[in-house]
């Protein structure tokens, strides 16, 4: 079975654990360094970018992030996650992890929609999809090997960037469970184990 991993330092831990699990893979409550072992993915969570990089950085765990990332799995930001992932962000001096080809703009949607939802018709899922927005960021530059993979109001809210998956929106609230599947299809299936020498 598929091993993910969810940061859990702040934010919607518990409904990416949720999602994880109904679609069939086991969930990993990822806190310390050693919990990064032996996982197959990686899920960042929404929150809030600034307290979930203040707690990355106490629990040490920047370096272990960053070498999960070098290590060429899967990894996927939902929200804050997708700022903490990003190559830069926007009107800030240097970036998190910085793994992610792409440039955000945080709280993208007007201090007035604080939240919203929308119907959200993404590249490679048949049906629309209900996504929730919560003081939401949004993608304002990829790099040439980033696919788009929706945009809402003109502004690109989900991408896809090799191993890297980034949404602006949070899949995880719902129970459509369609995106977390797309990012589990991510990662490689392990052809062989079970067939004899
Ligand atoms: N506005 C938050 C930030 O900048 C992100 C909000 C969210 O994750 N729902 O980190």
């Amino acid at each position: 079975m598929k091993r993910v991993g969810v940061l859990a330092l702040q934010g919607a831990v518990r409904e990416h654990i949720h999602s994880i699990e109904a679609c069939g893979a086991i969930a990993i409550s990822v806190k310390w360094p050693k919990d990064l072992e032996e996982l197959d993915a990686l899920v960042l969570p929404g929150g809030e970018s600034t307290t979930v990089r203040r707690l990355i950085d106490r629990y040490g765990l920047m370096e272990p992030l960053r070498k999960f990332a070098n290590s060429g799995k899967p990894m996927f930001g939902t929200c804050a996650g997708l700022i903490l992932l990003a190559r830069e962000v926007a009107g800030h001096a240097a970036p998190h992890l910085g793994v992610m080809d792409v440039v955000v703009e945080r709280n993208s949607f007007g201090r007035q929609v604080d939240s919203f939802e929308a119907e959200l018709s993404v590249t490679g899922l048949e049906a629309p999809f209900n996504a929730v927005f919560i003081r939401a960021p949004h993608i304002v530059g990829v790099g040439p090997e980033t696919k788009v993979l929706c945009e809402h109001d003109g502004k690109i809210v989900m991408a896809k960037s090799g191993q890297f998956l980034g949404c602006s929106f949070h899949p995880e609230l719902t129970d459509d469970h369609r995106i977390t599947s797309y990012f589990l299809d991510m990662i490689p299936s392990k052809t062989g184990t079970l067939l004899p020498n």
